[in-house]
């Protein structure tokens, strides 16, 4: 039997339409929501992905502000420009695109961002906030795949979910937030003895490790709903995810696909976090 598919792209197009609304009833109070996107060097990948968040904002009625600096801007430079962002009342979100160049030390850029602007969800206090379960901003990429969860109506409590991965911008905030619905978690990572055997138990898998059929049919409990977060490259140069799909989606209930499944995700959550940022401070 065949897996069911979570659909990112018509999820995304449902959950950008409530951002367009939110959006008007906003700049309807005189408060347009802005993003501000941060861009240092040249990298071919991450021009593509700022022109699509800049693109994402203006689709759907928010103002944004790309600023594109050269590869050798200093750190203090880029701080000042995010201080400067910062006092901005025009802007209620900022992102730094990652990676940045090896002399600009990303954490304390990072750092740098005001909390109630931090709508990536990097900053140490939305860590903390996920952490304790006070409000703050969720990393996109996991908030995505909750957005996924709910809408296909699982219901986690009591679950097994297993995340491979625990990278600060996706296993482990989306291990918390799993945990936050009171499903029982393991998390798996290169140093994981014996991998299928957690994944075999597994109600819900998060893949989120960057290679290519690291999750197989053999690995997968039937009618396990699988979450493919990976982005890789197969041998043709087509875009494919962690999962073994072809295999996978014959034992799995629920499976998303790559390309189309979290990867629209990740940049409707950025539009859900900066609305949520306006409307915060609109009051
Ligand atoms: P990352 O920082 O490289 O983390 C990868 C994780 O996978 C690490 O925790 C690593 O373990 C673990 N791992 C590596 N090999 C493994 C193996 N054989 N078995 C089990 N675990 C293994 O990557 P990331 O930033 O979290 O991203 C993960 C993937 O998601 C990448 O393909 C990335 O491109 C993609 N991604 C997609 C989106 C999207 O919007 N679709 C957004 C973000 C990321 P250790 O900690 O032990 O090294």
């Amino acid at each position: 039997m065949s897996a069911q598919i979570i659909d990112g792209n018509a999820l995304s197009r449902q959950l950008r339409t409530e951002v367009a609304e939110r959006a008007a009833a906003l700049r309807a109070r005189g408060v347009t929501p802005g993003l501000a996107v941060v861009l240092v060097g040249d990298s071919p990948a991450s021009q593509v992905y700022v022109r699509n968040k800049v693109k994402a904002c203006e689709d759907n009625g928010l103002h944004s502000v790309l600023e594109k600096y050269a590869a050798d801007m200093s750190e203090a430079e880029l701080l000042a420009r995010v201080d400067a962002l910062n006092r901005d009342p025009s802007i209620h979100g900022i992102l730094v695109q990652l990676p940045l160049p090896a002399h600009i030390d990303a954490q304390k850029v990072i750092e740098a961002i005001a909390p109630e602007k931090d709508v990536d969800g990097f900053h140490v206090a939305s860590a903390g906030a996920l952490m304790t379960g006070t409000p703050g901003f969720w990393p996109c990429t996991p908030y995505g795949c909750m957005k996924m969860l709910e809408s296909i109506g699982f219901e986690l409590r009591g679950k097994h979910a297993v995340v491979i991965g625990r990278s600060n911008i996706v296993g482990k905030p989306m291990a918390l937030m799993l945990l936050a619905k009171s499903a029982t978690v393991t998390i798996c990572h290169s140093a994981t003895a014996d991998l299928g055997a957690m994944t075999r138990q597994a109600d819900v898998i998060v893949a989120a490790v960057g290679k290519r059929n690291v999750l197989t049919a053999d690995m997968v409990k039937p009618g396990a709903v699988v979450i493919d977060v990976g982005m890789n490259r197969d041998d043709a140069g087509k875009l494919c995810g962690d999962v073994d799909f072809e295999g996978v989606k014959e034992v799995a209930g629920w499976i998303t696909p790559v390309p189309g499944g979290v990867g629209p995700m990740t940049i409707t959550m950025l539009l859900v976090n900066t609305i949520e940022a306006a409307e915060r401070s609109a009051g």
